[in-house]
């Protein structure tokens, strides 16, 4: 089985997500922007190790601690997409800004296009290229989890700010109707910041996307 467990991490509780399969007892962490030993202490926590990084995007409190994690831990880092790559060779300079001790920039051992999968164990997650808040951005969904990684893309009742270099509205609102909606109503995502919700749930009341 696959199973999760979502850890606020950094000043700016950023959703950090562990996610193990059971069988293999092996994990990847999504997003780790900072807090490491908090993450680590989940794994152990759980009886697994951490295997992979996967990255969202590049913002710092999404992946601030990404280098010093896959150093400490000798692990591959997967993702974002290369349109992130000015957001990457920012870290350290958005570290500095924010406070964030452990930002670094690092090179992803394998980037992201939309339609890749990655895999844990037996089990795989489909990516998708999501743009908008950041041209990087990715999701990552797991049909065997009904459950679908979304970063900054989307949240319960709200949708990632665009007005960052690059960010755009409009190219965020079709990743969302034609990217996630797809996956399924019922499908429960976790964003970046924030409560769980579905995407039924944000299709019917979300001020930004609702109706669509
Ligand atoms: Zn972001
Ligand atoms: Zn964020």
């Amino acid at each position: 089985m696959l199973h999760y467990q979502t850890i606020p991490v950094t000043p700016f509780q950023q959703n950090c997500s562990l996610v193990w399969d059971d069988t293999t007892q092996t994990a990847a962490v999504i997003d780790p922007g900072g807090d490491l030993e908090r993450l680590t202490a989940a794994a152990d926590a759980h009886g697994v190790r951490i295997t992979q990084i996967w990255l969202t995007h590049a913002h710092i409190d999404h992946a601030g601690g990404t280098a010093t994690l896959a150093r400490q831990l000798q692990v591959p880092i997967i993702g974002p997409h290369p349109g992130d790559q000015f957001w990457i060779d920012g870290l350290a300079e958005q570290g500095r800004r924010f406070g964030f001790p452990q930002a670094e920039v690092f090179t992803p051992t394998r980037w992201l296009a939309d339609g890749d999968t990655v895999e844990l164990g037996a089990y795989m997650l489909t990516v998708r290229h999501c743009p908008g808040h950041t041209p990087g951005h990715v999701v990552f969904h797991s049909a065997d989890l009904n459950r679908a990684f979304v970063g900054d893309v989307l949240f319960a009742g709200s949708i990632g700010r665009t007005d960052f270099p690059q960010g755009d509205h409009a190219t965020l609102i079709a990743s969302i109707t034609e990217r996630l909606w797809p996956m399924g109503n019922d499908t429960v995502f976790i964003p970046g910041h924030g409560p769980e919700s579905t995407f039924g749930r944000e299709r019917r009341s979300n001020p930004y996307v609702g109706g669509t």
